[in-house]
């Protein structure tokens, strides 16, 4: 494989797979590159399902190889909510602000032993006319009571890391990269690369 299509347009994350795959002399291109592919509607009910549909549908329709990502917040106190409506959790307008607020709604009164949480991030590799592979990363916290904190984005200002005493919005990039369910997955999926494409190929 010479190439690569990340099924993002945003260049922060094509710059984390960049990286990854310039150790393997992968070229690493991203939906900027193909203005013309329609979004895909995240209609699973995981994060695995939704990855998975994103990567395929992006791969069938450029024929090419492709990778996608879905990440969320889950909440046990919320029963897992709002996982994969994370982004549209407050509406549809993807509001951060407001998506914070709802949550800190719904858990007022929720002592902070029961407000336990993770990050969940799934990224698909799919191939034409071979197996979907699913790699999964989660990063576990609390919901903090109130937001601190200006790094990050999404749930970060409220999303607590007992280890560090800090936000995941109060961390620099690099210490959030070093411990993110997203760079978790992104490790799994560079240390199992050989054997997803061996399964992959098996399936042909
Ligand atoms: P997506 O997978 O990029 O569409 O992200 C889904 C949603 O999950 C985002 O809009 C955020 O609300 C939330 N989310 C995912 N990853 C993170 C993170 O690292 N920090 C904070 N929120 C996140």
């Amino acid at each position: 494989m010479k190439e690569i299509v990340i099924a993002t347009k945003n260049a922060g994350k094509v710059r984390e797979f960049a990286a990854l795959f310039a150790k393997r002399g992968i070229d690493v291109k991203s939906l900027l590159d193909f203005p013309d592919v329609p979004d895909v509607e995240e209609t699973g009910s995981t994060f695995a399902e939704n990855a998975k549909l994103k990567a395929e549908a992006v791969s069938d329709r450029l024929q090419r190889p492709v990778i996608a990502d879905d990440s969320g917040l889950a909440v046990d106190a919320l029963g897992g909510r709002p996982g994969v409506y994370s982004a549209r959790y407050a509406g549809e307008d993807k509001n951060d602000a407001r998506n914070i607020e709802k949550l800190l709604c719904e858990l007022e009164g929720v002592p902070m032993e029961k407000r336990t949480a993770r990050f969940h991030c799934a990224l698909a590799v799919a191939i034409p006319g071979r197996l979907t592979a699913v790699v999964e990363a989660t990063c576990d916290g609390y919901i903090a009571e109130e937001p601190r904190g200006e790094g990050g984005f999404g749930y970060d200002p409220v999303f607590y890391l007992p280890e560090k005493g800090k936000t995941m919005a109060e961390l620099t990039p690099e210490e959030k990269n070093a411990i993110s369910h997203r760079a978790k997955a992104l490790a799994r999926l560079n240390e199992q690369w050989d054997e997803i494409m061996g399964e992959t190929r098996r399936a042909e």
